[in-house]
């Protein structure tokens, strides 16, 4: 393997990348919580179930996650316009309890704010000032933390009938009191000896609240459970891929398990003793219209389909799909896979749209669910039944020509085959992530945040698993240099970026399109006025003319978002909110790739309001030197086995190369390398574990660990040697 490929593979693999568990990323003290009740908020959470069916006709809330059932982020308030965004400024600042990464969409309810932060964390504010009403923290352990792919983030919660419900990371789904934050009821949704994580918002439907989970890198079983919205009972649960030995579950899903699904799998293969994957971990939606439920169902677990399913060469249902299921009662209705025997982490995961288009017979209205998944097609299904209308490359793609007459992807066989190294467009990080697209009725257009991130595949050696905390059986370590070629590094900074693409549903065909330089930027939001709203890795939030894509305005933001915005209005004003820090879904490959767009921060909400006059906050002042902490140790060979150790077990985290995101430390600069005794504390026995940094002295000998440390501070050093960082004072780096 020639080293572009290695990088690739390296930029492919992670850049899926990780998050997990790990230190905070701040040395500001933010940990505690004041929790309970603080305060009551009148008519706080006050939602029934026709004002939810209705969400479209209150703009000055924003009710539901998307927005409304549809999901379409788009507002009809109009007060924000091209006449008066000269006077859109900041109207309040909330700054959240907990540091790392923030994804969520906030919710508000007459004048309320429900919002989550990092390690699910929720805060309600006086929408109009941000004044904190109560804070819940669920106390999520280190030790859940440490399962998470893609750190402890929360996309947002739901509220129905006086009740916040949230999606704890490690697994419980929970009912708070809207005016208090107490909880109302708590379940356990997962097995919790599982690497199972929730990172997703509950949907509420009916009389019953939806939520799915993650962790299909790591190795897990998908499914849905809808429960009791008032007492937290188990309504049904549909899994997403069969049980291992093909029997029933006593579940929703057994019927078309025994009549579809099954016979899309063999008898044997890692997908019968880890799970299989198909993860339900962002998108659900509710169709009202056909009072149906729409999962958007992940990846396969492993991802390598040769060794989670040897013995067949089936579809593996429902991996990569889009599966609607009855509302009631969670029987199957229809599905569409996006992406059959998916071995390339393309999930079908990404947020879906409910619209009206005119693709009906002679141009009539036909109600459809749009997709763009990462695989890069973007798709329009019939919502009544699923047919495929279309499926259309809206991103450079390198795996498929096309989509034959069967609505199955044309695959370029070497992309499968892996008789060579290849190099996958999009990556599996995929053309589009989680980040929301809206959809504006008026201009026909949905706006899509979209990622350009490619990824290497190649083949394992042999049979035999790498060794890895995930769970993904592709080689992960092979070609890496054990230091940098700055020359590399260029080719792939130029290579990647995002844009925001205004899509035209209807004609299939892409409207117009910005470019970013770096990929992985904010969700966006519709507004009636004819504006696009989108926060981007720049650290600004921006205003697009809906029609030609015009930047008419920005503000600046503290540190890099990834959540949407959403707009509502309390006493006749109109607001801007959104969600600035650090989101995730890049740790791995990012800080390596784009370390100048790396700034932790803390969560913070950020609400703007025409002729607000307040003022951003302070950046953070990391107070970290980016200098060496130790001298080298070690000879090469002792540092080339920490590279490797290193790939396999830290990189997820910490970052590829050593380089941090930013929503983890950079341990390059960390004083934990600076002695043995401190590295041993940390790494070893896990002295941090409670911010999510197990110790592995269980798993990895102490000749590992000291091997690791010594390619850490290689890396400082080679840092040094680039002009990179400093070099430190010699009193800074005492022998140890
Ligand atoms: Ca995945």
């Amino acid at each position: 393997m020639n080293n572009t490929l290695g990088w690739m593979l390296l930029l492919g693999l992670c850049a899926l990348v990780g998050g997990c568990g790990g230190e905070q990323a701040n040395t500001k003290p933010t940990a505690e919580s004041t929790g309970g009740p603080v305060e009551a908020s009148p008519g706080a959470g006050n939602i029934s179930r026709a004002r939810l069916e209705n969400a479209s006709r209150e703009p000055e809330q924003w009710l539901t996650y998307g927005g409304s059932y549809d999901e379409t982020r788009h507002s009809a308030l109009t007060k924000i316009n091209r006449d008066t965004l000269s006077d859109l400024g900041i109207g309040w600042v909330y700054e959240m309890k907990k540091p790392r990464g923030v994804e969520a969409t906030p919710i508000v309810v007459d004048g309320t704010m429900y919002v989550s932060g990092a390690w699910s964390v929720v805060y309600a504010l006086d929408a109009r000032s941000g004044e904190e009403l109560w804070v819940y923290d669920p106390g999520v352990s280190g030790e859940a933390a440490a399962k998470g792919c893609c750190d402890v983030v929360n996309r947002g919660v739901a509220v129905y009938d006086g009740k916040v419900y949230v999606g704890v990371f490690d697994g419980r789904l929970e009912a708070l009191d809207a005016s208090t934050g107490e909880v109302v009821w708590s379940q356990v949704t997962v097995d919790q000896s599982l690497p199972y994580t929730i990172t997703g918002a509950p949907r509420v439907f009916k009389d019953k609240v939806i939520i799915g989970n993650g962790g299909a890198e790591l190795g897990v079983r998908g499914y849905v459970t809808a429960y009791d919205a008032a007492t937290g009972e188990q309504a049904w649960r549909f899994y997403t891929v069969p049980n291992p030995n093909k029997e029933p579950d006593g579940a929703a899903s057994d019927a078309i398990f025994a009549q579809l699904a099954n016979e899309t799998w063999g008898d044997t293969g890692a997908w019968t003793t880890e799970g299989g994957g198909g993860t339900v971990w962002d998108t659900i939606v509710y169709d009202a219209a056909n009072d149906q439920v729409l999962l958007g169902v992940g990846n396969g677990s492993p991802w390598n389909a040769q060794i989670r399913d040897p013995d067949s060469n089936g579809d593996n249902l429902f991996l990569a799909s889009i599966v609607a299921v009855d509302a009631d009662t969670g029987a199957y209705r229809w599905h569409y896979q996006t992406t059959p025997r998916d071995t390339w982490d393309y999930t079908a995961t990404q947020p879906m749209v409910l619209a009206d288009l005119p693709l009906g017979p002679d141009g009539a209205d036909r109600r459809v669910v749009m997709q763009a998944p990462k695989n890069g097609f973007f798709y329009i299904l019939d919502a009544a039944d699923g047919e495929l209308i279309s499926a259309t490359p809206f991103a450079e793609m390198s795996w498929a020509t096309g989509i034959d007459e069967n609505g199955r992807p044309i695959e370029v066989p070497e992309a499968r085959s892996l008789e060579e190294d290849f190099v996958m467009l999009p990556g599996p990080t995929g053309a589009h992530n989680w980040h929301p697209m809206s959809y504006n009725p008026d201009t026909g257009l949905v706006y899509i945040p979209t990622n350009v991130l490619p990824g290497l595949f190649s083949r394992p050696d042999g049979e035999e698993a790498p060794e890895s905390n995930w769970n993904i059986n592709f080689r992960e370590d092979a070609g890496w240099p054990l230091a940098m070629p700055n020359e590399m590094l260029g080719e792939l900074r130029s290579s990647a970026g995002g844009a925001l693409l205004a899509w035209d549903p209807v004609k299939a065909e892409p409207r117009w399109a910005v470019p970013f330089p770096v990929p992985f930027n904010g969700g966006t939001l519709s507004l009636a006025s004819g504006l696009v709203f989108q926060a981007n890795k720049g650290g600004e939030l921006v205003a697009y003319d809906a029609e030609t894509g015009a930047r008419v305005w920005s503000h600046g933001l503290v540190g890099g978002p990834g959540a949407a915005p959403v707009t509502y209005e309390v006493d006749g004003e109109q607001y801007m909110a959104v969600l600035s820090g650090w989101g995730s879904t890049i740790a791995m490959g990012f800080g390596l790739l784009f370390e100048d767009a790396v700034t932790p921060e803390l969560g913070r909400v950020l609400a703007f309001k025409l002729g607000g006059t307040g003022t951003l906050p302070k950046p953070l002042d990391m107070g970290i030197a980016r200098t060496p902490k130790s001298p080298l140790l070690g000879d090469e060979a002792q540092q080339l086995h920490g590279l490797s150790m290193y790939a396999a077990n830290c990189q997820w985290c910490h970052g590829a190369f050593a380089i941090s995101s930013g929503v983890l430390p950079d341990l390059r600069w960390s004083a934990v390398t600076a002695t043995d005794t401190g590295w041993d504390a940390v790494v070893r026995d896990g002295a941090l574990s409670a911010q999510g940094m197990m110790g592995v002295a269980d798993r990895l000998s102490k000749e590992d660990t000291d091997a690791i440390r010594a390619y850490v501070v290689k890396q400082a050093w080679d840092a040094v040697a680039r002009g990179d960082a400093d070099a430190p004072g010699d009193d800074a780096v005492a022998a140890n």
